[in-house]
């Protein structure tokens, strides 16, 4: 069996952080859950996509005061006046240089700035872009990859799918609110794609990913690579299935898209600690 040390290892990459304003071009229902909207205007020019799982920040600002708090370039980087003006992360589902184009699927749920300003904002307002700052490389060493998350991760694991070498193979588990959120999905034929249902239960209070995680036998010996994106608390059981499969920092990546209960990117102090051992590969 490989030492952990010489296995391959998924890199985050960074990328200089750029501010736009963007106009809201359309909207449309993917499924009866989640909305895409479609960005453009003049300023799409220089915009970059790199990776499956990059986001970007979406800002909301609401009044005057906000709009003069907008994120200013400095560098290769932004500087954010305080108070920050409401913001969340959203993955780049896709992005058309010709047609100058950046598509979000967003899941509608009950309330949130994001989510309302994707169903009700009038064609043409403006929203503005922050990034993508970052994503995850995943070495073609990875011949066995899988990937678990709920609706809002859904659209950065159906880019990924899509992207992924032909002979990688592995599987896809998706928790949806019930089957009319499924979706198709481009993978290569060894990439099974299970869709799990909450049939009626609220998002985030299901055990369901890490349920169906630990009936998965994760290959041993190296070359074998999870990721998880969703509602925080399936992130602690899901460690621990992909702990006592041996693998190390770098063989899996698990990121809180959202938490129940709170706004946006609210963190705790845990999980500031962990993102950071996570961007030191520290093992945790
Ligand atoms: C890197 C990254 C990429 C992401 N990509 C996407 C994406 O492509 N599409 C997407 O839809 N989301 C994505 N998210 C998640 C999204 O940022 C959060 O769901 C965000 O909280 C939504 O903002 P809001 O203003 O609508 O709701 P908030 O104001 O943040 O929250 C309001 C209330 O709604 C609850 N809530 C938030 N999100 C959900 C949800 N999905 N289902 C049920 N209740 C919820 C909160 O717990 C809170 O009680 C991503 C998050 C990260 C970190």
């Amino acid at each position: 069996m490989a030492e952990t040390n010489d296995r391959p290892k998924a890199m985050l990459e960074r990328w200089p952080v750029r501010i736009r304003q963007l106009q809201l071009l359309r909207r449309e229902l993917v499924t009866p859950r989640m909305l895409r909207i479609t960005l453009g205007g003049d300023e799409h020019v220089g915009f970059e996509s790199h990776i499956a799982d990059e986001h970007v920040k979406l800002l909301f600002p609401s009044t005057e005061a906000e709009l003069g708090r907008i994120p200013v370039a400095d560098g290769d980087r932004l500087r954010w006046p305080k108070p920050l003006v409401p913001s969340r992360d959203y993955t780049v589902r896709s992005y058309d240089p010709q047609a100058g184009e950046v598509e979000i699927d967003v899941v509608m749920h009950e309330h949130g700035v994001a989510s309302t300003w994707a169903r009700e904002a009038p064609i043409g307002a403006d929203i503005w872009l922050a990034g993508p700052p970052r994503g995850i490389r995943i070495p073609a060493e990875f011949t066995w990859q899988c990937y678990l998350g709920d609706e809002t991760a859904l659209p950065a694991i159906a880019r990924r799918l899509a992207e992924l070498d032909a002979s990688v193979t592995g599987l896809a588990v998706i928790e949806i609110n019930d089957d009319a959120e499924r979706q198709p999905l481009v993978a290569p034929p060894g990439v099974e794609v299970r869709w799990l249902t909450r049939d009626g239960a609220p998002a985030g209070t299901t055990t369901l990913l890490a349920d169906a995680a630990r009936t998965i036998e994760i290959p041993s010996g190296g070359g074998a690579y999870v990721w998880y994106g969703g509602e925080q608390a399936a992130i602690k059981p899901l460690r621990a299935w992909v702990k006592a499969a041996g693998l190390g920092a770098g063989e899996f990546d698990f990121t809180g898209y959202w938490r129940r209960g709170a706004h946006g990117n609210q963190l705790s102090a845990r999980d500031v600690a962990h993102a950071l051992k996570h961007l030191l590969h520290i093992p945790h």
